[in-house]
């Protein structure tokens, strides 16, 4: 069993390369990030608090993500897929709860740690204008992949194009600034046990997916 640990600024393209990995070489996603955005859109005054937060651009606490990420576990842990944890850990707590999820499991595993690296001025070029389809979920871009008609999604055709609730300016650079806190000592934790792969995610996304192949050996 593989597992990729998938480490990035936001808008680093965690998710669409999750995407390709997931239709192309038998990974599943487990994305807190998605988890959360369930939970925060049931309405529910739980969901209400969680919205708050991640509209802020603040993280989560450690629990709440532990219980989102260890049921979704339970669901998938039949399943004889590749999991690609995208979004987690974020802090040195999950990063921890995440070496004790590893070493219960049973069999081989090929653990990779990776980095898409990229700069802060792309990020807030590809975040602002991101939107998907919200019945496909395929991904969308103003300038890098817009649809071929406008406002109606190549793959499905519907006109339900949405933007993610944190993809505004005055989100992003408070997200920006939480991945800038989180991101060092994450990365310390693991080059303590091991490698972290480094990866520049600023070329087109086929070609990071094609570096991504190559140097994990996929
Ligand atoms: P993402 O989809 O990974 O960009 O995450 C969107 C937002 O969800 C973040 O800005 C946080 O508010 C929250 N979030 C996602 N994953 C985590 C996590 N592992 N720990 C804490 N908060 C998280």
């Amino acid at each position: 069993m593989k597992i990729i640990i998938f480490l990035g600024a936001p808008g680093a393209g965690k998710g669409t390369q999750s995407d390709l990995l997931v239709a192309n070489n038998n990974f599943i996603k487990v994305s807190t990030g998605d988890l959360l955005r369930e939970v925060s859109a049931s309405g529910s005054n739980f969901g209400n608090k969680i919205k708050d937060i991640m509209q802020s651009g603040s993280l989560v606490s450690d629990e709440i993500v532990e219980k989102l990420l260890k049921d979704k576990l339970n669901e998938v842990n039949n399943s004889d897929a590749n999991i690609i944890f995208d979004g987690f850990p974020r802090t040195i707590v999950q990063a921890e709860i995440l070496n004790d999820i590893i070493s219960n499991l049973e069999g081989n595993l090929d653990v990779s740690v990776l980095l898409l690296n990229i700069d802060a001025d792309s990020v807030f070029e590809r975040i602002v204008g991101r939107f998907n389809c919200a019945d496909c979920k395929e991904n969308y871009h103003d300038k890098f992949k817009p649809t071929k008609v406008a406002d109606v999604c190549d793959v499905c055709g519907s006109q339900n194009l949405v933007r993610r609730a944190d993809d505004n300016r005055e989100t992003i650079v408070n997200r920006l600034k939480s991945f800038e806190d989180e991101i060092a000592p994450i990365l310390k934790f693991y080059r303590n046990i091991g490698d972290v792969v480094e990866i520049f995610a600023g070329n087109h996304f086929d070609d990071v997916y094609k570096d991504i192949i190559n140097r994990l050996e996929l």
